[in-house]
């Protein structure tokens, strides 16, 4: 291994998001218009380009691997790219390989996914009424997702639930996912909704649904236990004393989480960027293609782009106006 990623702020980085598509067999209405246009294939990098990728990014320490898109399963041929990541599974390199998914094509994937070494899996659920996940997702259906969960948990992964907090759309069906998830014993984490991308008509100061207001919801029923445990991520986590259970909350606009941040995202234009809420990236597509069978260039580049990783972001919705918002859709940095 060369030397690890250490930013300017003395944050080692060890965990890459990787997108490997920008596109989606879902149009969430947070996330995506109902009419995207997407990126011509030549512009995507390639399975080997996103091998070489990751690798070099695992030679210089990145233990943890989340693949994202997008929706990751749609893109063609991606079994090819998990099953060249257990290579570093199995020397010891690489500690973790994950995805996050819609879990629309989970009941094909799991099996699959689970022989190539995947353990965990986050499958994105913010409703189980049938005409509502019809309307949140404009083009998804439930049975097909939950029979992807079923999938999952019987090929042997851990499945976590994240679940986007939105007013007036699922707030009545907190304690139903709640026991939901401790039933079927999955771990569940709620997302705040983010200023990402043109959306469309949707008025996203109006979905905004603080999840100090949700947490607060919970503790009417249950007895919230804090937790220390943190991941080098956004999520802070309680356990629910009659339940057992673990909940996550994803903060990004109540919370500063970025002190502890080990993380920075590869789109799948080869685009870096090393914080999600800031525009700053480095293109990292020409130091790959233009030095085939030599990765020093690519690492230098790489090595350039930690030393510009930022403090922190700068969401902020309470002005009222929506600032600090970025231009890009979370499918193209992968959320
Ligand atoms: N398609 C996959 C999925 O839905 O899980 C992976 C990509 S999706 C962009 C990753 C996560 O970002 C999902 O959990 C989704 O709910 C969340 N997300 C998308 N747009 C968001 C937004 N504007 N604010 C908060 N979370 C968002
Ligand atoms: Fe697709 Fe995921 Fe975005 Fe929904 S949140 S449109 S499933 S990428």
């Amino acid at each position: 291994m060369t030397a690890p990623l250490i930013d300017p702020f003395q944050r080692a980085i060890s965990y890459l998001r990787v997108s490997v598509t920008d596109r989606c067999d879902f149009r969430c209405v947070y996330c995506m218009s109902e009419n995207m246009s997407f990126l011509p294939k030549k512009e995507l990098l390639t399975l080997e380009e996103l091998d070489r990728m990751c690798s070099a990014f695992i030679d210089m320490g990145v233990e943890k691997l989340r693949i994202t898109g997008g929706e990751p399963l749609v893109r063609r041929g991606i079994m090819t790219f998990f099953n060249t990541m257990t290579r570093h599974l199995e020397s010891g390199a690489l500690q973790e390989l994950t995805l996050t998914t819609n879990g629309s094509q989970l009941e094909r994937f799991a099996g699959d996914l689970f022989a190539a070494g995947v353990r965990r899996v986050n499958i994105s659920l913010d409703t189980l009424d049938d005409q509502k996940f019809a309307d949140i997702t404009r083009w998804g259906r439930l049975p097909q997702v939950l029979r992807g969960v079923d999938a999952a948990q019987k090929a042997g992964m851990r499945v976590k639930i994240n679940v986007v907090a939105l007013k007036g759309f699922n707030e009545d069906e907190l304690f139903d996912l709640v026991e939901w998830c401790a039933g079927r014993d999955m771990d569940l984490t709620f997302i705040e909704v983010m200023p990402m991308g043109d959306i469309g008509n949707e008025d996203r100061l109006d979905q905004y649904w603080p999840l100090k207001d949700l947490r607060a919801r919970l503790a009417e029923r249950y007895t919230l236990k804090e937790l220390a445990e943190r991941t080098g991520g956004p999520a802070r986590y309680v356990a629910l004393e009659e339940t057992g259970q673990k909940i996550g909350f994803i903060t990004p606009l109540t919370h500063n989480f970025c002190e502890s941040c080990n993380r920075v995202r590869l789109t799948c234009t080869g685009e870096l960027y090393m914080c999600l809420g800031q525009e700053d990236m480095a293109d990292l597509r020409p130091a790959l293609r233009n030095h085939l069978g030599d990765d020093t260039a690519l690492q230098t580049h790489i090595r350039e782009a930690i030393t510009r990783k930022p403090k922190g972001h700068d969401f902020d919705y309470a002005r009222q106006s929506v600032d600090g918002r970025v231009s890009r859709h979370m499918s193209h940095t992968g959320g």
